[in-house]
């Protein structure tokens, strides 16, 4: 486990990622009922962009650098505000000192009902995560292997919510761990929202993956991408995408308005582009928030 995301954090792909993630809980929140968002890879939360790491690679410059100043539309502002908010909450004394990962994000949109379960497999950076919610009665950090959890864990006992999956890629093989891992965690529970990143580096592998979820049976998958730059056809984060499968019905509609915004802002050449794809339709009698229909909720 080589994978630092202190590299990364704040960059064009955590961007995308944790707009679509804001613009998930937020929706969850119209309901009264309680919700829990489990993060099976969740980081260590708060992303310090001043040290080497993220100096090292100046990631975060050309995503969340160039968001948090940029004029946003009349319809992208309100989208937008949940996340922003939790950049800025992250930085009380104003300016972009630090960048919160997605377990920050998500605690910072909750309410008093909802819970978070926040899994990190890496020893350091779970111990990192369990001193930043500590005393933190509505977040639970587990230190344990986020693939295992998917079937542990669910279903969440609220029956409501959302899985949030973001591994590092770092191994072979991270494509069908990922379709297999969303196969399992659906059959036990069909009717959460799933959010799945993958990177945009190896469209060979891409466009497998795509295969194999459309092969899956499982409905309702709505694919997120938006690339920053021409193809390079080199080994290089080229673009981001977020599978969602249940996606709320509002969720497309609103990535209409906000992924054009972030592709202008984030564009590096002119070869930017996003896309929003079904790899599969609705099936029969399915509900989108979370909320199963055979409980009740
Ligand atoms: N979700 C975080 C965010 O958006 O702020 C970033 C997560 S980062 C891309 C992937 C994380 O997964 C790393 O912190 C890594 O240590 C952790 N990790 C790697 N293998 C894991 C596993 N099998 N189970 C849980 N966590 C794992």
């Amino acid at each position: 486990m080589n994978y630092r995301h202190a590299y990364h954090a704040g960059n064009f792909a955590d961007v995308v990622k944790h707009a679509v993630l804001a613009r998930l809980v937020e929706y969850l929140k119209q309901k009264d009922k309680a919700f829990r968002v489990i993060d099976t890879h969740a980081g260590i939360g708060l992303y310090d962009l001043s040290a080497a790491a993220a100096a090292k690679t100046g990631e975060w410059k050309g995503g969340i650098g160039r968001l948090i100043d940029a004029r946003l539309g009349p319809a992208g502002t309100p989208l937008l505000a949940g996340y922003l908010d939790a950049v800025r909450a992250a930085n009380p004394k104003g300016g972009l000192k630090r960048y919160p990962g997605s377990p920050a994000i998500v605690r910072h949109l909750l309410r008093k009902q909802d819970r978070l379960s926040a899994i990190e497999l890496h020893p350091q950076d779970a111990a990192r995560l369990k001193a930043l919610f500590d005393g933190d009665f509505q977040v639970r950090v587990m230190q344990l292997d986020g693939w295992l959890a998917l079937g542990a864990h669910l279903p969440p006992k609220e029956k409501r919510g959302l899985v949030l999956i973001d591994p590092p890629f770092e191994e072979g093989g991270e494509f069908l761990r990922l379709t297999e891992g969303l196969t399992k965690a659906h059959r036990r529970w069909p009717s959460g929202i799933y959010a799945l990143w993958y990177p945009i580096k190896d469209r060979v592998a891409v466009a497998g993956f795509r295969k194999g979820l459309v092969n899956s049976g499982i409905a309702n998958i709505l694919d997120v991408t938006l690339d920053v730059r021409t193809s390079s056809g080199e080994p290089k984060l080229d673009g981001t995408g977020m599978i969602v499968v249940n996606p709320p019905f509002t969720l497309e509609r609103e990535l209409r308005v906000i992924l054009p915004e972030l592709c202008a802002i984030m564009a590096v050449d002119d070869g930017s582009a996003w896309k929003l794809e079904w790899l599969a339709g609705e099936a029969p009698a399915a509900k989108s928030d979370g909320a199963p229909q055979f409980d009740g909720a």
